[in-house]
């Protein structure tokens, strides 16, 4: 359902805690909007990684702007998803393993840290036609998004999906591990100063608890769809 090249193409934004299944559903609704994917938890983990590397410590504001402002990020498209490239490497995998998920999470609540990424993430959304993963797009980077969701699922769930990708990746974690993990950092990313986890006001709440993608999908998909006829027809 790719709509002409004259029609207004929309800023969506999708909030939530991890695991809730916003990555799939970003990913499936920006392809059949014909839209632009942009996860920018990845971006996050690729600042953390390169952070890492680096051995900066997260209090050193100084080090984190000089490490952070020169990573450039890139997606590429590949195979019906993306890959993300971070000064020219492809950290696709890097980017994915516990370790950076626990760095990613403390990194995030610096404010020069966000600064730079919410200052990139508006540059890349603000002609629209864009779909937005994350957690604070609907309240801090576009609080004017057209469509904003608020996708959530039990932690039980959430745990159990981050196990099963844990797994099919050969991670040697354990199913009570890995929830406590996700609600950890869901715990930290609600509860830090800056530009928390927070439902915005004025988006739609999606429960993805126990409902297959395609149901959440077709789901958000018709809402979309009722938004486009509203502003084409303005
Ligand atoms: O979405 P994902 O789990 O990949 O995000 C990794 C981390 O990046 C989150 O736990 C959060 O700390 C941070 N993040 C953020 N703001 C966003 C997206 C992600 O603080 N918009």
């Amino acid at each position: 359902m790719v709509m002409a090249d004259t029609e207004k193409r929309l800023i969506i934004a999708i909030d939530g805690p991890s695991g809730a299944g916003k990555s799939t559903v970003t990913r499936l609704l920006a392809q059949r909007l014909g839209y632009l994917n942009i996860d920018t938890g990845a971006m996050y983990r690729a600042l953390a990684l390169f952070v890492q590397r680096a051995g900066v410590p997260l209090t050193d504001d100084e080090a984190l702007a000089r490490v952070c402002s020169g990573v450039t990020i890139a997606f590429e498209r590949n195979n019906g998803g993306y890959r993300i490239i971070a000064k020219g490497e492809d950290v696709s995998a890097a980017i994915r393993t516990p370790e950076i998920s626990r760095l990613t999470s403390k990194l995030s609540a610096r404010r020069v840290v966000r600064d730079i990424l919410t200052r990139l993430q508006r540059e890349m959304g603000r002609g629209g036609g864009v779909v937005l993963e994350g957690r604070d797009i609907g309240t801090v980077v576009f609080p004017d998004a057209d469509v904003k969701f608020f996708l959530t699922a039990s932690p039980e769930e959430r745990g159990r999906r981050r196990y099963l990708e844990l797994q099919a990746k050969g991670e040697d974690i354990s199913l009570e591990r890995t929830i406590a993990e996700v609600v950890a950092r869901d715990e930290q990313d609600a509860n830090r100063e800056l530009a928390p986890l927070v439902r915005a006001a004025d988006a739609i709440d999606i429960d993805s608890t126990g409902r297959s993608i395609e149901e959440v999908l077709a789901c958000m998909e018709g809402m979309v769809w009722e938004k486009l006829k509203a502003v084409n027809s303005e």
